[in-house]
């Protein structure tokens, strides 16, 4: 998911809509904003893109104030329903209160049990409305002070933004697992999940907000609070494989250095006999540059890609993902034909794509066709936002990496080492006791408690 967040300005809310245009990577089956005017709570939130949702003048018209939040979901808990799309908003006792939440809660089943045993009735199945009941029921004279108290109980990732009526909020989690960055246009400051969603407004980058810190925007300077000391982080390096823009920069690193780094560490560890490189795009281009790179192989966009189909991946079922696949890439057959390829994508799912790309390479009269993924192999299900399937649908939790070159009919396989990962991020490798990056989709070692997972009475 990707959220949003400005305060200060007398057009919030059509901030709020470019932010989320340039983080709708970040999410495409839904989008909301709340805004603020010295009075009311102004809300709109419908399934769709931001571009269709928000250009409407009769939508933007009723969105007025001076702070605004926003939030494109892309569904990891809770179904495709209204009811689950963010923000969320709820009338506390203490005034309203607007939140918006990227990531995923690893004991939000065991709480939310709680709370109904306690008497809450909740509106949604998103795990997002814990947080509100949590909020609403805690103690403290002020709506930051009970978020605090909140906070305090929640387990897994979670990149806030909130809006009270006279802040705008936004948290890490202690380990910082997903991204979340301060900025500033003018008099106002702003919050969003990535720096791309500040250079579509011009406004300038300040810094990431650090793992374990809440930043409140309200009269003034930006006010800091620490909501958990510690300073172990452990920040989602899938963010920097396939998920974050590549123009993006975040923790000081950018996605796209970051992703042309990867490529040539692979190339550096499993470089084949091959007369070009082609990446799968868009997420297997900068990978393959990086290859191709160091490699000194030629470079050739030997699969184009239609671009007014969506995310194959995010759309549901299995047989549009089949189909998808079709009418997304299609084989640039006078690069291909009688050459000896190497493949380059990001990563290996399901294996649907790779293996749908790989025949048709083949079928255009490719001699070889090599692939080299710039991610270990993906083998554990992600619990802090990201949408992994379960262990029984990701192709490298059932086979070994021989039987997915046999499965997807190439020539030769290679994933980057874990060690080459850390490598190409410029960070001691895990043998350092102290891994900078959540890789638990790689590594089965996930960083905080699974709560709902050990308790068998509440899969997730
Ligand atoms: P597969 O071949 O496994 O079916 O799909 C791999 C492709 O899916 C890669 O090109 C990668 O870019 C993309 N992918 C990997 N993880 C995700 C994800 O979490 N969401 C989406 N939408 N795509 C993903
Ligand atoms: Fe990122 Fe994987 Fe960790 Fe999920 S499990 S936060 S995708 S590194
Ligand atoms: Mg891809």
């Amino acid at each position: 998911c990707a959220v949003f967040g400005i305060h200060g300005h007398p057009d919030a809310a059509a901030h709020a809509a470019l932010g989320l245009h340039a983080l709708q990577h970040r999410g495409q089956e839904a989008s909301g904003i709340v805004t603020f005017d010295g009075q009311r709570f102004n809300a709109h939130r419908e399934l769709g893109l931001v571009g269709d949702i928000f250009s409407s003048e009769a939508v933007m018209s009723r969105l007025v104030g001076h702070a605004a939040i926003g939030h494109n979901r892309y569904s990891t808990t809770g179904d495709t329903l209204l009811r689950n799309v963010q923000p969320l908003f709820a009338d506390l006792s203490l005034g309203g209160f607007a939140l918006a939440h990227n990531g995923n809660l690893t004991n939000a089943t065991t709480l939310r049990r709680e709370l109904v045993t306690r008497g809450a009735i909740f509106q949604s199945t998103s795990d997002t409305e814990v947080f509100i009941h949590l909020i609403a029921t805690s103690a403290g004279s002020n709506l930051i002070d009970r978020m605090l108290g909140a906070l305090a109980l929640v387990e897994g990732a979670y990149s806030l933004v909130a809006m009270t009526d006279d802040a705008v909020i936004g948290v890490r989690d202690p380990l910082g697992v997903r991204p979340l960055v301060l900025g500033r246009l003018g008099d106002a400051w702003l919050f969003a999940s990535e720096t791309c969603a500040f250079d579509i407004m011009g406004a300038e980058f300040v810094r990431d907000v650090d793992p374990g810190e809440m930043v409140v925007l309200g009269q003034g300077e930006p006010r800091s609070i620490r909501v958990t000391s510690g300073n172990r982080q452990r920040f989602c390096v899938f963010e920097y494989i396939y998920f974050a823009r590549p123009d993006s920069v975040i923790e000081g690193t950018s996605v796209y250095e970051a992703r042309k780094a990867i490529g040539r560490e692979l190339a550096r560890e499993s470089l084949p006999e091959a007369d070009l490189v082609v990446p799968v795009p868009d997420s297997g281009v900068p990978a393959a540059l990086g290859f191709a790179e160091e490699s000194k192989l030629p470079f050739d966009l030997g699969i184009i890609r239609n671009h007014y189909v969506g995310r194959t991946f995010i759309e549901p079922g299995q047989e549009i993902r089949n189909l998808g696949v079709k009418l997304k890439h299609n084989a640039n057959r006078p690069m291909l034909e009688g050459k000896r390829v190497v493949l380059v994508d990001d990563s290996i799912v399901r294996g649907t794509t790779s293996r749908k790309i790989v025949q048709m390479v083949r079928a255009t009269g490719a001699t070889e066709v090599h692939m080299r993924i710039a991610s270990p192999p993906i083998t554990d299900p992600c619990f802090y936002g990201v949408d992994t399937p379960e262990r029984g649908q990701l192709l490298a939790a059932q086979m070994s990496v021989e039987e997915i070159a046999r499965h997807l009919d190439v020539d030769s396989l290679a994933f980057i080492s874990m060690d080459g990962l850390y490598r190409a991020m410029g960070r001691p490798g895990r043998d350092s006791g102290q891994p900078a990056f959540c890789d638990a989709c790689f590594t089965g070692d996930y960083p905080t408690r699974l709560t709902d997972r050990e308790n068998p009475n509440s899969p997730q």
